[in-house]
């Protein structure tokens, strides 16, 4: 197993929730920078249609954080 690389950190967009991979610099959804590496829980959106995906206001398929700090 090779060490465990740095910039597979995820980064959870502060406006929309989105993740990122660590070194997106910014958030490929809503354009924002603000991005948190503190952050819980996670949902992933495989249909932008579905209720869970209103709820959250996902506006792409993706993963999605429950809670950004
Ligand atoms: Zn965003």
């Amino acid at each position: 197993m090779s060490k465990a690389n740095p910039s597979s950190k995820q980064l959870a967009c502060r406006k929309c929730k989105f993740v990122v991979s660590g070194d997106e610099k910014k958030c490929p959804v809503c354009g924002s920078t603000d991005l948190s590496d503190e952050w819980s829980g996670l949902v992933i959106i495989m249909d932008t249609k579905s209720s869970l995906a209103e709820v959250i206001g996902a506006k792409r398929e993706g993963r999605y954080a429950i809670r950004v700090r």
